[in-house]
Parts: C-alpha cells; structure tokens; sequence
C-alpha cells in the first residue's frame, strides 16, 4: 500500500515538472555519474586519481572541493585533497610539477580564486594539459577551439550535455549568452557555433558594456545566462517558448531556509519559468552537471594513460 502511494506522489511530481520543463541537471547528473560508476566497477582495481588543490579558507571554495571529493568517492574514484591554508606562489607550482609527473594521478584541479599573491595565468600554465581536467590550460582551450579532442571545461561541457540528453534542438536557432568568462560564456558561445550538434547556433556574447541588453536577451531562442547576479534576467527579457540555461549562483540571505542563506540564479525563475520552454533550476541545474562533467574528464584522463 504505502508503495503504492510512494508511486502516486513520484507520478504527481513528474507530470508537474513535464508541465514547468525542468532541465534537471541534478537527475541527468546521478544518470552520468552511475554510468562513470559501472564503467570503473567494469575496469576495478584500477581507479581514475583526482587531486584537488584548495588555498585559503573561502566558504565557497571550501564547499565546491569538498562536493568534488565526495563525488569522487561515489563513483569509486580515488581523491587526494591537498589543502594549504597558505603558500607561495614557487611552492605551488613546484608543487603542480610533482602531481604532474605522479603516474598515480590523473586529473588535478587547482580551485578559484587563488590569494591575490598567485598568479592565476601562471598556475594555469603550470598543470599539465593532460591531466588539466578543469580544461583551462591553453592547449586544451586552443584545441577546443579547433574542434581537436581535448578537455572541455567542466561547466560548458555540462551545459552540452544536458542539451543532448534532453535532445533540445540548435540547429539555426539564435543562442545568447550573458558573460563571458574563461570558464563560462567564452567556451560555451564557441561551442555552439560549431558545425555539429548541439550547435550551428547564431551565436551572440553579451558583457557588461553591451547595449540594449533587454532586447538581445529577448530575441534568443536559447539564453545563457553566468553572470552573477541574481535574479538579473526578467520576464521582459526573455522570448516565449524560449530555453534558458541559468549557470549563476549566487547565495542570499533568507528567513525562510534553517542555514539562513539561499542559492538564487541569474534568471528570476519564479517569473520567468511559465514563459519559456525549458529552464534549469538553481540549485539543480548547471551545478551538478560541472561535477559530472569534471569526473567526465578524470575518467577520459585516466583512459588516455591506458588505465582503462
Ligand atoms: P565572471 O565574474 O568571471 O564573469 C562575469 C561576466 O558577466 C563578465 O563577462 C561580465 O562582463 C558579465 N557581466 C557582469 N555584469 C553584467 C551586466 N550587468 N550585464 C551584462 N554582463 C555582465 O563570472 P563567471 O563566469 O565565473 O561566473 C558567473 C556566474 O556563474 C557566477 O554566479 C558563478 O558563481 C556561476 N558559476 C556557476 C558554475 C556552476 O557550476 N553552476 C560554474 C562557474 C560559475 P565584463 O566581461 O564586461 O566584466
């Protein structure tokens, strides 16, 4: 009986979120991660090795590596986090060039922010393109550029993938994209430009001198949003029976939650969620998918070592 009623509410919930057309990074995300999973139970005992590298005491940081680590963990990966709660610039990057030649280790991620006495272009350079899970090394950028198989950064990727699996067509379709970051809207505008699918998008990148924004955002037929402010893209701004990837994350104060802090998007999804077709939650959405997509890469890392 209580099955029963267990499968009735699972059933109202699921019609609700058809109806709203929830791109739910964090279901596609557990369907990657258990498929990251079988694949190292199937090649056991060897294990794909992420090193994360973590400096400071930033709350965020702090709370992004350790989600790193603990999806590793899940997916039967091994983790080596290496916190500091200082250290010089030299002593990092003599540092990255031991996990660089560690054949234990596959993928290592140095997490942003650094100190302001890093630099950040240096460190950047410094992690071996093939164990640059991150995808922010040169090498990987410029072969992503080219359309070469390289590291894709984690978010961007996360963002294709969720397009694929919900098989959300692009082909022709005007995309704008707000922000355009490194690690963001930059590879994101470029990837879908591309002559494949998801792509041959009109693509349009969008900052902060951009003029009549309202307009541009609401001629898209895709809208991707990192900007980082929260709730910046209104109802007005957006065109109807559109699809809307919110990448931001940006955490307010509440009275309504236990902690005190909520996470809030860019989009104002409440007012904006009935218009379009497709929308992704925050939480919910692109953060999960970053976290599949990095254990995506330490996977294809460790495979190119012939681990696997
Ligand atoms: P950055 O701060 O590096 O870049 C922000 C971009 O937004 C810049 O290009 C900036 O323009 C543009 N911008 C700022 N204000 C405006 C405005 N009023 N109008 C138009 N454009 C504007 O951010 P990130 O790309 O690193 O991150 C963006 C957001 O996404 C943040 O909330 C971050 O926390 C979140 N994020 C989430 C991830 C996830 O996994 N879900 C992963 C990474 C980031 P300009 O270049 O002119 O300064």
């Amino acid at each position: 009986m209580e099955a029963k009623i267990e499968l009735w509410i699972c059933l109202i919930i699921k019609c609700k979120e058809d109806k709203l057309k929830i791109l739910d990074g964090k279901y596609i995300s557990s369907v990657i991660r258990s498929e990251i999973k079988t694949e190292v139970e199937r090649n056991s005992p060897a294990r794909p090795h992420l090193c994360a590298i973590l400096i400071g005491d930033n709350g965020a940081s702090r709370t992004y590596v350790n989600a790193k680590v603990k999806a590793c963990e899940e997916v039967g990966f091994k983790s080596t986090l290496l916190h500091y709660d200082d250290i010089s610039e030299l002593d990092l990057l003599k540092k990255i060039e031991e996990i660089n030649n560690d054949k234990n280790i596959d993928g290592l991620i140095v997490q942003l922010p650094l100190p302001k006495h890093i630099d950040e272009n240096k460190i950047t350079l410094a992690v071996k393109p093939a164990k640059d899970v991150d995808g922010f090394h040169p090498v990987n950028m410029g072969k992503m550029m080219l359309g070469l198989d390289s590291m894709i950064p984690a978010t961007p990727a996360g963002i294709i993938e969720l397009i694929k699996r919900y098989k959300i067509e692009t082909l022709g379709k005007k995309c704008v994209v707000v922000g355009r970051s490194n690690i963001v809207g930059l590879p994101i505008s470029v990837l879908l430009g591309k002559n494949k699918y998801p792509g041959n998008c009109t693509v349009t990148l969008t900052h902060s001198k951009s003029k009549n924004l309202k307009e541009i955002c609401a001629s898209a037929d895709i809208l991707i949003v990192a900007l980082g402010v929260a709730n910046f893209i209104k109802s007005d701004m957006v065109k109807k029976n559109c699809v809307i990837i919110d990448v931001g994350i940006s955490r307010v104060k509440s009275d309504k939650t236990k902690s005190g802090w909520k996470l809030l998007g860019d989009v104002d999804f409440e007012n904006v969620k009935d218009k379009c077709d497709y929308i992704t939650p925050v939480p919910g959405g692109v953060g999960p998918m970053t976290i599949a997509m990095l254990l995506a890469n330490t996977l294809k890392a460790a495979k190119k070592e012939n681990k696997f």
